[in-house]
């Protein structure tokens, strides 16, 4: 369904859409928003609307519509199932236990952000009217009090606009980096706004001038461009890339970008062609992510040209299709699988699982090609959700566990005398090979046997630290002085920390990483300055390859007032 849809649906009172809206309706008749004084009601609809700007179905903008009344209303959800059905009442749930997780920045995070995993691997229509909520609750945080919009807006970045990214949604998560990044940096997107709104529309004005030489290239070619625009690039992705490219606009060449989308991808492979014919290309700066998609499964070619007057310009070159799914992601996705279902006249709507649903796992097998520590620099924030997996023991209770884990990191996670002792699994009921890659929601059940020893071919395929150390000690206790495997040097991590102000971030920064146990083995610091805005570079160089340990320390870091930007490599 269409936004236009919705807004025709809601016309005709029998409708689903629009028998939710009044029933969400009488049920917050009586309360306003607290941040505006607006009717609630203003709310679920702005919440219903960004579900179908995702032309996602109308059960799920039913539900978008009544997200708030199990949690605020005297209505439950029984009353709501009654009136609706299960499905709706289900989703309705789903989003009210979902708000109940809240980023507290601490220890108690990590858990609370495992139940969110398993609520959105559940069923992810949840997920999207959560992301509709938060979208909308972001663009009226104006309204709030300063040190709510700071944890609201901070809650958005750690959590949501991840969250978004990985599922391929990059409007939407850009959207909610933009939304936020006034509060938390308000003094960074002051200069921003400053400094970099001329530029965008004096290269907005320049690539006006340049696309209907492109439009006419394209058309002599016999390629019927389905749309040639530009966007420009947001402000919170900005920010982030000046930080690398030492503030200095002038080297950020995507600043505005031309995007053509086509038929299919033979045109874009041939548009490629004919960009370069018109403008010489900069070397090593074309990149397929047709043939290599990104990570969070990102498809489109992409090049940069030297163009008229000697300006560089990039260009993005995708299909209609692409385009979709790099604006949408996986809510894309699902929406063309709702159509194809419709169209086939089958009775029950598809429930959208992560494990289903082909786009996922294409992107998953990508994520599995990255997990390579050496040339993985990557921030937490990604990182966690990225290559994370959670697993479930016969007792119900949830374990995380690194991607690529098997049942031996898993023994190992749960306790170290079971690693030792373990000989076999069984997963999901079926006896597997210790060496088999776990998935999330997997039962995994250990068999142990008394007095049985580590093997030393575990450790190929070991992928949990926690693993890889207990069969190292252990094996250095029975078999002193074996193999060279064991006398690996432990890998370092870098920390790269931006931050205000230098002496008191070392001090603070120092005294979590030994709080943590972890060593330091050495600590630079260099200066850049812009604009009359300094910033201290400091790179903290500590001896620990455990994943486990660095993001808990990234999750400290990041809390400490000064610093600004955190992220890390191993070395
Ligand atoms: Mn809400």
């Amino acid at each position: 369904m269409t936004l236009e849809g919705l807004h025709t649906a809601l016309k005709d009172k029998t409708t689903l859409v629009a028998r939710a809206a009044a029933f969400a309706k009488r049920a917050h008749q009586d309360q306003k928003r607290k941040l505006n004084n607006e009717p609630y009601f203003v709310h679920c609809q702005a919440t219903a609307e960004n579900l179908a700007s995702w032309n996602l179905d109308e059960t799920t903008i039913a539900a978008g519509f009544l997200h708030d009344v199990a949690e605020d209303t005297r209505y439950t959800r029984e009353d709501i199932e009654q009136e609706f059905g299960k499905e709706i009442a289900f989703l309705v749930d789903g989003v009210t236990k979902l708000g109940w997780v809240k980023y507290r920045g601490k220890k108690e995070q990590a858990d609370d952000l495992r139940k969110f995993m398993l609520s959105m691997a559940e069923d992810l229509r949840v997920v999207f009217i959560k992301l509709a909520d938060r979208l909308h609750n972001m663009r009226t945080l104006h309204a709030l009090a300063p040190i709510k919009q700071k944890r609201i807006a901070q809650e958005t970045i750690e959590i949501y606009a991840p969250l978004a990214y990985r599922l391929g949604m990059q409007r939407l998560s850009g959207e909610l980096q933009d939304a936020a990044f006034p509060y938390l940096y308000p003094e960074e997107y002051k200069w921003l706004l400053k400094n970099v709104k001329e530029r965008y529309e004096e290269r907005e004005k320049y690539l006006a001038g340049i696309a209907p030489l492109v439009k006419k290239a394209l058309v002599e070619a016999n390629l019927k461009p389905l749309g040639v625009d530009f966007r420009a690039k947001r402000y919170a992705s900005l920010y982030q890339k000046l930080l690398r490219y030492d503030m200095d606009i002038d080297k950020i060449h995507d600043l505005v970008a031309f995007r053509i989308v086509l038929k299919n991808v033979e045109d874009c492979y041939a548009a490629l062609g004919i960009i370069h014919k018109l403008w010489p290309p900069l070397p090593g700066r074309i990149k397929d992510y047709i043939a290599m998609p990104k990570p969070n499964g990102y498809r489109s070619l992409h090049t940069t040209v030297l163009c008229v007057d000697h300006r560089i310009v990039e260009f993005q070159i995708r299909t209609q299709e692409m385009h979709d799914e790099a604006e949408n992601g996986i809510a894309a996705h699902w929406a063309y699988e709702q159509s194809k279902w419709t169209r086939s006249g089958k009775k029950d709507a598809p429930i959208a699982d992560l494990n289903e649903v082909a786009w996922v796992s294409q992107l998953r097998s990508w994520q599995k090609q990255f997990n390579g520590p050496e040339d993985f620099i990557d921030s937490l924030k990604i990182d966690f959700f990225r290559d994370r997996i959670f697993v479930i023991t016969p007792a119900g209770e949830v374990v995380d566990l690194p991607r690529g884990a098997t049942p031996v990191d898993f023994a190992y996670q749960i306790h170290s005398e079971i690693g030792d002792q373990c000989v076999g699994a069984r997963v999901n009921g079926k006896i597997v090979p210790l060496s088999t890659q776990l998935r999330s929601n997997d039962i995994v059940e250990i068999i142990t046997q008394k007095n049985k020893k580590p093997s030393s071919s575990w450790l190929e395929f070991v992928v949990s630290s926690a693993a890889k150390h207990h069969i190292r000690s252990s094996l250095k206790r029975t078999e002193a002085g074996k193999g060279s495997l064991l006398d690996e040097r432990p890998k370092q991590v870098e920390f790269n920390i931006t931050a205000r102000d230098r002496i008191g971030v070392l001090k603070n920064v120092s005294a979590i990483i030994s709080r943590s146990h972890v060593s330091i083995v050495s600590v630079n610091s260099s200066v850049s300055s812009i604009q009359g805005v300094h910033f201290h570079i400091i790179r903290v160089k500590c001896d620990t390859d455990d994943k486990n340990k660095i993001w808990k320390l990234m999750l400290k870091l990041k809390g400490l007032p000064e610093v600004k930007e955190i992220n890390y490599r191993f070395v």
